[in-house]
């Protein structure tokens, strides 16, 4: 049988596992997530465990990173499940606060972001997302004291708005971007995929397999414009309404044209009935 991943509901009984665990000489890596976990989730645990040996992962529906209009109140919330999913994966503590522990009475400060936080993608379609999501890793990052946090790149702005922050406010915690997990027909693992009707989730890999397609032309010497507007019709065809398809610096997420330097990444964020899909891959480089 396997042991029970022990809780932590308080910033104090965070604190004071981490300290135990730093004064025996133990490195610890933290993994946040809103839960509803999968399998994406549990490989950045196991990423995780590669680089510290203990792992923490956190369980918060962080409220003020969702827009007035989003699924805030029907996002899955499946905490027994997920607890058991971290003991098979041998997480060593689950930080799960309530939104008054994070947020309590004369809660004030956000963090402000700039540089790849308005590149013009999610954050055009969700103005006040990565304050959101900023301010709760910098509280979760300052909470653990950890050596590592590891991230997906299936998120890959947040990815680069951490990094950056982290960096700016010399947090000293190490950030690692770990790979997307995916279905086999190419979906990547989402949370929000429950949301999908048979017919929509039958029609979801669509987005994978066009950006696929457009990061292999754009690998082949084809050019961008016209790459990723084939890239909107066959996402379109599919029965997508599209925010955005982009290719961008991979980097600083600035737009390119034909022949700019350096690695290039598609990121793309698309609606498929209700359900907000956002996806990415690299372009290889040549
Ligand atoms: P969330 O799904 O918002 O709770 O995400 C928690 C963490 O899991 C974030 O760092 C995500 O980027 C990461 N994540 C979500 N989906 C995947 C996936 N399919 N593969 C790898 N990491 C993922």
């Amino acid at each position: 049988m396997t042991r029970e991943v022990p809780v932590a509901a308080t910033v104090a009984e965070l604190r004071a596992f981490v300290r135990t665990r730093r004064a025996l000489g133990e490195r610890i890596g933290l993994v946040p997530t809103m839960g509803a976990l999968h399998v994406g989730h549990l490989s950045l645990i196991e990423a995780a465990r590669q680089r510290a040996d203990r792992v923490v992962a956190t369980i918060f529906v962080n409220p003020t990173q969702f827009g007035a209009n989003e699924d805030f109140s029907r996002y899955p919330r499946t905490f027994d499940a997920d607890r058991a999913q971290l003991a098979q994966v041998e997480a060593d503590l689950v930080f799960a606060p309530a939104v008054t522990e994070m947020y309590p009475a004369g809660f004030v400060t956000t963090v402000s972001l700039a540089g790849p936080a308005s590149a013009e993608l999610e954050d055009r379609f969700r103005p006040t997302h990565f304050a959101g999501v900023a301010t709760v890793v910098a509280k979760l990052l300052n909470q653990a004291q950890a050596d590592v946090a590891v991230f997906g790149e299936k998120d890959y702005q947040q990815l680069l708005v951490i990094r950056q922050m982290a960096r700016d406010l010399d947090i000293p915690t190490e950030i690692y971007g770990a790979p997307t997990l995916r279905e086999a027909d190419g979906l990547a693992l989402s949370s929000r995929n429950v949301y999908l009707s048979e017919s929509e989730r039958a029609r979801a890999p669509s987005l994978h397999q066009a950006l696929d397609a457009a990061s292999r032309a754009i690998a082949r010497g084809a050019s961008i414009d016209e790459t990723m507007t084939q890239a909107r019709s066959a996402v379109t065809a599919a029965g997508f309404e599209i925010d955005y398809i982009e290719a961008r610096d991979t980097q600083t997420l600035a737009p390119v044209t034909d022949g700019a330097v350096g690695a290039l990444r598609i990121l793309a964020a698309a609606r498929l009935g209700a359900t907000r899909l956002i996806d990415n891959v690299a372009v290889a480089a040549t």
